[in-house]
């Protein structure tokens, strides 16, 4: 749902559209998600020290040991995740809160839920100065997803898992799809889940490499 001015007026325009350039020129052909990048302030994301690397197409620190995703990766997420508008997604891992801020865009409503109660505290921040509201940040471990407002249309896991969290197949609706990076705690398969009619179908995108996602189901902590 877009909201009115997000990302308007501020000096950073130009920079974005170099981004959306250069994520043209990688690959990405979807619309939607083009011109979320367009409007989302990625700038507001980022802690002030590394503000001048916003709109380049790599991963930053965030402090608390994490990292804002490449925005080219983000991207990918969401053209797999295919979204009209009308979704209710969820995700697992807010970091920064800058993808949360895309999903915002491309569905109607969004939970996300961060284990780090700092960084949960800093991505409300920034989504609230984003003027972004369909949004609801939560804390708490999101290897559970959250029943409260299951099923998901679609659901975005943005740190590496060993495997799919059972609690999570089974919040996804029929004619969901999941993206999720499965792996070990070093290189991960980026891999796409779909509930059909006739049950859960996976299929693999390709390599990448997240931080791991701490939980009952997913790495342990330590
Ligand atoms: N998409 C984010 C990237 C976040 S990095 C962005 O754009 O900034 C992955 C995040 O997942 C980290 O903030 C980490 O604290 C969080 N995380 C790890 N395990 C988690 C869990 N079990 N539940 C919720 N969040 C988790």
């Amino acid at each position: 749902m877009v909201t009115g001015g997000v990302g308007q007026g501020d000096s950073y325009g130009g920079y974005r559209g170099q981004l959306v350039e250069v994520l043209r020129r990688k690959g990405i052909r979807d619309l939607a998600v083009l011109r979320a990048v367009q409007m989302v302030p990625r700038h507001l994301f980022v802690p002030e020290s590394v503000r001048h690397r916003a709109y380049d197409d790599v991963a930053l620190p965030i402090g608390s040991g994490q990292t804002i995703s490449q925005p080219f990766v983000q991207a990918r997420y969401l053209e797999l995740i295919g979204l009209t508008g009308k979704e209710k997604v969820l995700e697992i891992g807010t970091g920064s809160g800058y993808q949360t801020a895309l999903l915002a865009l491309l569905a109607s409503m969004v939970f996300s839920v961060e284990r780090v109660p700092h960084l949960a505290q800093q991505a409300k921040g920034a989504l609230a100065a984003a003027g972004i509201r369909n949004v609801t940040v939560l804390v708490g471990d999101g290897t559970l997803g959250w029943r409260p407002f299951a099923p998901y249309d679609a659901i975005l896991v943005s740190a590496a898992s060993p495997d799919v969290p059972a609690p999570l197949i089974e919040q996804l609706a029929t004619g969901g799809r999941m993206v999720i990076p499965l792996g070990d705690r070093e290189t991960q398969t980026l891999t796409l889940v779909e509930r059909g009619d006739l049950g859960i179908r996976t299929s693999t995108i390709g390599d990448v490499r997240f931080v791991p996602l701490l939980g009952e189901f997913g790495f342990s902590n330590g």
